[in-house]
This record gives C-alpha cells, sequence and structure tokens, in this order.
C-alpha cells in the first residue's frame, strides 16, 4: 500500500452511532473525522469519537493468542485454537450430556456486532438447545423493550433523530445526553438556538450538563417518576391538552388510566416528588401546546425495579396527547450502546428470537426450528437473564460462562456476589479484545477477539439505522473476528453444516433472510446496499424503496404493532420497591456515566485526553449532607451499604438533591489503591418483567474516613 486509503465506518461507543471516515496512511497510522455524509451526526463527533484511533492503535494490552488453564490453581498457557476449541467444545458437551443444555450460558454485550449476536443466539437456542444466552443491555434497555412491547405492540423506537430538528418540546427525564449522547444534544442545542420559543425540560435529582441548559429543571425525588409522568399526565387532561380522538380511535386503556389518576392530587404528587407544584404545571402546559413533543430518556428510568412502570408511564403521555407516529412526536429511549438495538433484533435476550420473536410463542418457536433445521427443539423456557446467569453460578446450577466482550467484573450489580460466583463455576471462557478487563483474571480460557476496524459487520443505532463497518486492518496476533471464533466453535461441537460459513457477509444475509413479512424486515437490506447509501432504518423489506433510506419513522399510519394494532394505555402504580433508607443507611445512592469514559475503560481509561477531564472517581455529596458528616470537600470517605463499601474522596456539590449521592460507575479495582466499583454498594434487585437492576437507587451512608 503506498497511498493513503479512506474507510467509512462507525463510532462503537454510544448508541448515537456517529459516522466516522478513518484514514489509514501508508505507514499504518490512522487519522479519524465525522463523516459529513452520515445523517446520524453530520460531521459532528464527542470526546470520545474523536480519540477513538488512539485505543485502536495503542495495542499495548491486547489479547494476542488463546490461553488456558486446566485448574485454577496453574497459570494460563498459550495454546492454539485448535487446543482452545476443542477444549471448550469437549468441556461444554460434558456438560451438557451430564447436567443438560441448561448448565451452560453466554454473556454477550451490545459492542457484539450484529452478525456476531445472531450467530451465538443461533448456536444456544436452536443447536444447544437453552435459552441461556443474556447480555450487558439487559442492564441497559430491558425496562424500555418491556415499555415498548406492553405500549405499541412491539420492541420499535417509533422516533427518527431528524424528529429534533421539529419537535418544539424536549422531555428529558432520567437522561444526561450532554455527557453521555452528545452528538444528539448539540442538535437538540441547535434547534433552540435557532428557534427561541423551543422549550428543554429536564427532569433528574441531579443538575447536571443537561439540567443547566434547561428551560425547567425538575430535580426529583429519586424513585417518584411514575407519580411524576401521572401528575403531567393529570395536568395535561385538566388543561384540555389531550387528543381524544386520538384516544378513541387508536388506543386502548384510557379508562384505567382515568380511574388512576383520579386518586392523585398535583399538589400532593409535587410533595411527594420533592418538586414544586407550578412547576409540573408550567412542564404540562408547555407539552399541552407543543407543535412536536419528543421525550427523551436512559438510565433514570431503565434501571429501576419499577423501570417498566418508569416507561409506561412516560409513553402514555404519548398516547393521551396523540404525539406519536407524527414529525417531532413520539417516545425516544436513547440507546446506551452502539448495538444494543442490533442485538435485540437477532434475539440477544434470554427471552426472545431473532426478529424479535418470542421463545414462549410456539409459532415463532417452530418457524425458527424450520428455518435453522435444528437438531433439537428450541426450548420453550426463557433463558437466564444476567443477574440470574450470576445467582445460578452461585447456587452451582449453572457450570459454564462464556463471556464475549463484556466486562461483568465491573458492571454487574452486587458485584461481591458475582466475584464469588465466578470462583464456583467449572468453566469460563472470556473473549475479548483486552488484558485490562478485569473479567480475564477469573477465565479459564481466553480468546483474543478482533476489536473495532479489524472485523466487518453491521450495528443499529438508536434510530433504526443500520451501518456497515468495514474491516481497516489486521487484527494482532491471533486475534480473529469474534464472528468467526463462534462458528468455528460451534463446528467443533458437531455442528458442522450449519456453521459453515466463511465471512460475516453470510451470517448477515441469513439473518436478514429471517426477518422476512415481520415488522423489523430487512430482507431489501445487503452490504452492498450498505456501502454504497451508508446506512438505512428499518424496516426496509425486499421492494420497499430502501434506496431512501428505508422507514424515517414507525406509526405514521397509527396501526400500532399490536394485535388490535390499538396502541395500549396503562395505568402503572406510583410505588416505587426500591430497598429502603433507614437510620443506618439515610442517603439515596445514584450511580452514572461521566462525560469522557465508556463502561468499564478497558478503552477510554487509556487515553490520557480522556481521563484528563475526571481523572480518579469520587463520591459526590449535598453540602448539607456533607456539613451533618463533618465531612469538608476532598476528605477521604467510606460510603458504605448493606453488601459492601468503597473508599474514596468526597465532592461536596449542589448540583444534587439534598439526600442524594453520586457515583460514576467506570471503574473496577485500581492496581495499588482502593477497590472504587460502584457496584460494591449496588444490589440485585431487579424489575420483575424486564430483569433490569435497580442501579439507580442503593440505600448508602457516607462518613469521614
Ligand atoms: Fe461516538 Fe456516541 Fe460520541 Fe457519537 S455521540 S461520537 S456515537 S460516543
Amino acid at each position: 500500500m503506498d497511498k493513503t486509503e479512506k474507510f467509512q465506518s462507525t463510532c462503537c461507543y454510544c448508541g448515537v452511532g456517529c459516522g466516522v471516515v478513518v484514514q489509514k496512511q501508508p505507514n499504518g497510522q490512522l487519522t479519524l473525522t465525522g463523516d459529513a455524509e452520515h445523517p446520524s451526526n453530520k460531521g459532528m463527533l464527542c470526546s470520545k469519537g474523536m480519540n477513538l484511533h488512539y485505543t485502536v492503535m495503542d495495542q499495548t494490552d491486547r489479547i494476542l493468542y488463546p490461553r488456558m488453564r486446566y485448574s485454577r490453581a496453574s497459570p494460563l498457557q498459550r495454546v492454539s485454537w485448535d487446543e482452545a476449541l476443542e477444549r471448550a467444545a469437549a468441556v461444554f458437551a460434558t456438560l451438557i450430556r451430564q447436567h443438560g443444555p441448561d448448565s451452560v450460558a453466554f454473556y454477550v454485550s451490545g459492542q457484539c456486532l450484529t452478525e456476531e449476536y445472531y450467530l451465538v443466539n443461533k448456536l444456544i437456542k436452536g443447536f444447544i438447545g437453552s435459552n441461556n444466552i443474556d447480555t450487558n443491555s439487559r442492564l441497559c434497555m430491558s425496562s424500555a423493550v418491556v415499555g415498548y412491547k406492553l405500549s405499541l405492540g412491539e420492541d420499535s423506537v417509533p422516533v427518527c433523530y431528524d424528529d429534533i430538528e421539529v419537535a418544539d418540546v424536549f422531555l428529558v427525564t432520567g437522561a444526561n445526553p450532554a455527557w453521555c449522547h452528545p452528538i444528539l444534544w448539540r442538535r437538540i442545542e441547535a434547534r433552540k438556538a435557532a428557534n427561541p420559543h423551543v422549550k428543554i425540560i429536564c427532569v433528574d435529582p441531579r443538575k447536571t450538563d443537561t439540567a443547566r441548559s434547561a428551560d425547567l429543571h425538575l430535580p426529583i425525588s429519586p424513585g417518584t417518576d411514575v407519580l411524576f409522568n401521572h401528575a403531567l399526565a393529570k395536568a395535561l387532561i385538566e388543561n384540555g391538552s389531550i387528543d381524544h380522538d386520538f384516544i378513541q380511535q387508536h388506543t386502548d386503556g384510557f379508562e384505567d388510566l382515568l380511574s388512576l389518576i383520579d386518586d392523585i392530587c398535583i399538589q400532593e404528587a409535587a410533595i411527594t416528588c420533592g418538586l414544586p407544584e407550578e412547576d409540573i404545571r408550567q412542564a404540562a402546559q408547555w407539552i399541552g401546546q407543543a407543535k412536536g413533543f419528543l421525550s427523551l430518556w436512559t438510565m433514570g428510568l431503565n434501571q429501576s425495579v419499577i423501570g417498566v412502570n418508569k416507561n409506561l408511564s412516560l409513553i402514555n403521555l404519548h398516547l393521551i396527547t396523540g404525539r406519536i407516529g407524527s414529525p417531532g412526536n413520539g417516545p425516544f429511549s436513547l440507546t446506551g450502546q452502539p448495538n444494543a438495538m442490533g442485538g435485540r433484533e437477532t434475539g440477544g435476550l434470554a427471552n426472545i428470537l431473532p426478529a424479535h420473536r418470542d421463545v414462549t410463542n410456539p409459532a415463532h418457536r417452530s418457524h425458527m426450528e424450520a428455518f435453522w433445521q435444528t437438531p433439537v427443539p428450541i426450548s420453550e423456557k426463557p433463558g437466564l437473564t444476567a443477574t440470574e446467569i450470576f445467582e445460578a453460578l452461585d447456587e452451582g446450577k449453572l457450570k459454564a460462562l462464556w463471556i464475549i466482550n463484556t466486562n461483568p467484573m465491573v458492571s454487574m450489580p452486587d458485584i461481591n456476589r458475582v466475584e464469588k460466583a465466578m470462583g464456583k463455576a467449572k468453566f469460563v471462557v472470556v473473549q475479548d479484545i483486552s488484558e485490562r478487563a478485569d473479567t480475564v483474571a477469573h477465565a479459564d480460557l481466553v480468546l483474543p477477539a478482533a476489536g473495532w476496524l479489524e472485523k466487518e459487520g453491521t450495528m443499529t443505532n438508536a434510530e433504526r439505522r443500520i451501518t456497515y463497518l468495514p474491516k481497516v486492518m489486521e487484527a494482532p496476533g491471533e486475534a480473529l473476528p469474534d464472528v468467526e471464533i463462534i462458528w468455528k466453535f460451534a463446528q467443533k461441537m458437531g455442528f458442522k453444516e450449519a456453521f459453515s460459513y466463511t465471512k460475516a457477509e453470510d451470517v448477515y444475509l441469513e439473518y436478514a433472510r429471517c426477518t422476512a413479512n415481520t415488522n423489523i424486515d430487512i430482507t431489501g437490506v445487503n452490504y452492498e446496499l450498505l456501502q454504497r447509501k451508508r446506512s438505512i432504518q428499518w424496516p426496509s423489506p425486499k421492494n420497499h424503496p430502501a434506496e431512501n433510506g428505508g422507514t424515517q419513522r414507525l406509526f405514521e399510519d397509527h396501526q400500532f404493532f399490536t394485535n388490535t394494532k390499538r396502541a395500549k394505555i396503562h395505568a402503572p402504580p406510583i410505588y416505587n420497591e426500591s430497598e429502603k433508607t433507614d437510620s443506618e443507611f439515610p442517603l439515596v445512592l445514584t450511580t452514572g456515566r461521566i462525560r469522557d469514559q465508556w463502561h468499564t475503560m478497558t478503552k477510554t481509561g487509556r487515553v490520557s485526553r480522556l481521563t484528563r477531564h475526571i481523572p480518579k472517581p469520587v463520591v459526590q455529596i449535598h453540602p448539607a449532607d456533607a456539613e451533618a458528616r463533618n465531612i469538608q470537600d476532598g476528605d477521604l470517605v467510606v460510603v458504605q451499604g448493606r453488601r459492601g463499601q468503597v473508599r474514596l474522596k468526597a465532592e461536596c456539590s449542589e448540583d444534587l438533591r439534598q439526600g442524594v449521592c453520586f457515583l460514576p460507575m467506570h471503574w473496577g479495582k485500581i492496581a495499588g489503591l482502593a477497590d472504587t466499583r460502584a457496584n460494591n454498594l449496588t444490589n440485585a434487585l431487579v424489575d420483575p418483567r424486564s430483569k433490569e437492576p435497580d442501579f439507580k437507587y442503593t440505600a448508602v451512608q457516607v462518613s469521614r474516613y
């Protein structure tokens, strides 16, 4: 190669899915810019995206070769791919023979490409005969998934990013897009700057950068979101701002909501939510007057023991006002990871099958059994979800776990129990790119995976937009694309014919075929089209004008994905089921992201430009709470909860509600320093329907060390 090569790809951090242009110099050096042709970001990139190429060029932490050990007392030793996969297949086969297919599980990631997600699902659900596969997206989006299914009939984000440019009111709730989805936030800021009548309402117990830019910040008391949304609904009804025709023609359930909120007094609700009543009424007035009303949310709603109820009560606001399925209107869950949506499309949760099919639906199972030509029936029993996987390991019911591209030893709630559970596993495989992943230390078999730019495939971003990611460079050492590792392992398990792929595109085309005639039909989309058009929004079936970019917005005909084609208004109860604060643990801890770090920092933690922003974790505490505990800004403190503690410095900040403290989620065990994992404190309480953990509400005490 003697000249610079240019590739269009997609940022592999958050669900905004920004397009990037990577230039590869003849000496192998990479430069990276935003892709002006990509409709999601129009050339813009945030600090993480701008520095992405440094994480690729610095390969000092890469896992280069398969390594294996025969006993926990022995060190990992280099082995060949053949030895590694033969041993893995032999162990899996033995455990399945002795204890049944549910004795093994896969735990995967929203970082995985669509092809990888599809193939590992095919392997375990169709050929091993267990539904024990779940993803770290369970920790992120599953409450929104259930909320959409129950309200709209399917896990379907109805809006597109272009709706930002026509909305008048943005209700940002339980989210900090200024830090976590920066490019979408810049589009919202630009919309407001050009149109001063546009209103931004931010509902968050913390005064984040998003809240600072809002016209109205509502620092809600944690756990009261359902009551708040119901109070907004009541105010909309009182103001005459609801759309009776839409409700009558396109929804069911309004009477149930009416009878529930009949008992809600907005004045009393405001007191419970810790907000001024006039602010709730102001928000309702703006929403009622808006031509375009977008609600945007992330983990403040989803990561909750009542996450589904929070989602349902928010989606209600769109259904009672008819603000859905038209430009600038709709509920818009902001996806955390780059391919969380693609994973769900391919069946990447323990309870679903490809193309949003359901493992509990006999017709869906039969369809996939015939499509895959499975040697065993697909199990009708939903598999273990993320937290259940580690509980089952702890209880000895699960024997082997294969972890792909995620770092549960930092990210799972109640991490001390998870660590103990990992010690009880008979066999742990970790397939990853980085030795920095804390989970590697628990592996019996470590497999080197190819990273971003080292493999090809597709991802779907938060507006249902599928993009193609080309292979730009060779992976180091013996690292292989994840999709290839999976098909090679499946072949070693004896499933040669069904996994006889030679390239990622074969896997993609098979997956696309199984979406035929579903609501997410992408039979009209292939690699050639994606390379030419850059991106397509699903659905985009054959004979659909995919050349125009697919389907921009869902439900424009107000025909929803329920059996009746009518959306369902729910009447969720208002009570929070989180663990209780008491005199011993009187503060509510909430965890979250900071601007320049990503997940457990295995990539961003290596880029000095990013670590400069916030170099070390601190616990933020309100000055009044600090004073009551004789804590000064910068003091070393212990944050103690019912399951563990962390020791780190305190930062006194009026940006928090009194009674609430905040810890960033990113840090693992820092070598030589104290264990500052936020998940020493969190608990594995989950929403009963979405199984998403309650990361945003932990009872703690903070005291001077
Ligand atoms: Fe990447 Fe998200 Fe930043 Fe876009 S907003 S550059 S997708 S991290």
